[in-house]
């Protein structure tokens, strides 16, 4: 049959870890936890479930769930959503995207995308039958050590047409954040348009060197136009339960919602009770940059005595490092060479580029998830080491 999306092909995630599982090799490429999420929190799922909770919930999602949302986006980032109106409870951060965009991409708009970016925004923009207009992010070099964006060509990028642009910080898969000057730039840049925004903060909470991180909605203006997305998975090490939510003003909201409710109509209940009753004490988030910031520190220190030139990752469960002492083949073979032969598994960054075989999507980085036990971590230094 035609294909809508003909380019999609199985994601690089589920082709890595299928590759690391095949050969018993330590999967530092997908981002999930290898460790289980608070025990406080799985028994609350159990009680929900013995407590009546296993119908279908309401349907923009669990109403103290969504008040805990609420009140912490107030606490943290200062603006206000209305726990009624403004704020849907989806089935990941995924669904989230997917229903944002099918809710106000029309065919023809363009949306912008920076590249590298995370895979799923492309296809949802092309279901729409958008066109991704992409802006390169500027990759290290002799002048900067990680990636940057370059806001002026992001606002190059603005035509008549522009209808979304998508942002994602912390950054995945570049570790790197947005500064208040990088948020004022684009409140300049989008002031005078009808642009929407995607602000895919789903590693919001996971952010290093005790910096606050900057919501896209601690700007009311671009609160104002901002669908606001979220995921529980990486927030309480439970990327399984694939519970999310968007966060947007009222006729956003409106809009995601009838594609919401067409789309999965609403999201496990027992997990939402779980979450609505753990999230109520902010110590469950606010706890997250210090046990990640030990295993940023500990895998960034052990890549520093190998071969391999890490880059300081500034949020997300993932930093960047250079191989280009150990091999000159690109990325993707490196990773699959890595993979078979040495037993650890990474990700290519080409592979979050449109064209991952082309040389400019290739800058010699893999990208390395250390959601691991400490243990999963020493492992594969140890053989890293070697090389
Ligand atoms: N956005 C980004 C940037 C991600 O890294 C991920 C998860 N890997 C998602 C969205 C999807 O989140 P979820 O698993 O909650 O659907
Ligand atoms: N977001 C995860 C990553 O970047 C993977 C999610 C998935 O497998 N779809 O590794």
């Amino acid at each position: 049959i035609s294909s809508k999306l003909p380019a999609v092909g199985t994601t690089i995630f589920t082709v890595m870890t299928k590759m690391a599982a095949d050969f018993n090799a330590t999967n530092l490429g997908q981002g999930f936890p290898d460790f289980d999420p608070d025990p406080k929190l799985t028994d609350l799922v159990t009680q929900a479930m013995k407590t009546g909770h296993n119908q279908y919930p309401y349907m923009p999602g669990d109403q103290l769930l969504r008040s805990n949302i609420a009140k912490k986006v107030k606490t943290l980032y200062g603006h206000q959503y209305d726990e009624n109106t403004e704020i849907t409870v989806t089935s990941g951060a995924t669904e989230a995207l997917m229903a944002a965009i099918l809710a106000v991409v029309n065919a023809g708009d363009e949306v912008i995308v920076l590249e590298p970016s995370y895979d799923s925004y492309v296809p949802a923009i092309r279901l729409a039958g958008g066109t991704p207009v992409f802006v390169p992010l500027v990759a290290p070099g002799d002048e900067q050590s990680s990636y940057s964006v370059d806001w002026d060509r992001v606002g190059e990028a603005i035509t008549p047409k522009t209808r979304l642009m998508i942002l994602n910080f912390p950054h995945n898969p570049t570790g790197i954040t947005l500064g208040a000057s990088d948020l004022d730039a684009l409140e300049t840049i989008v002031a005078d348009t009808k642009v929407l925004l995607i602000a895919d903060e789903v590693y919001e909470h996971i952010v290093f060197d005790e910096k606050p991180f900057l919501s896209l909605s601690s700007r009311p203006a671009l609160a104002a136009r901002t669908f606001h997305i979220s995921s529980f998975g990486k927030t309480y090490h439970t990327t399984g339960w694939k519970i999310g939510y968007c966060c947007a003003p009222v006729e956003m909201t409106a809009e995601l919602r009838k594609v919401h409710q067409f789309m999965v109509f609403t999201v496990s209940s027992p997990m939402q009770v779980a979450l609505g009753i753990y999230s109520e004490d902010p110590s469950t988030y606010l706890t997250l940059p210090a046990f990640y910031q030990e295993k940023h520190d500990f895998l960034y220190e052990g890549l520093k005595q190998t071969r391999f030139k890490p880059i300081r990752s500034q949020g997300t469960f993932f930093l960047l490092a250079d191989y280009s002492e150990i091999s000159q083949e690109n990325e993707l073979a490196f990773a699959k060479w890595l993979t078979q032969e040495k037993k650890v598994t990474l990700i290519p960054v080409s592979a979050f580029y449109r064209n991952p075989d082309d040389v400019e999507s290739n800058h010699n980085l893999v990208r390395f998830c250390f959601a691991k036990k400490q243990g999963t971590l020493e492992q594969a230094l140890s053989v890293l080491k070697h090389l």
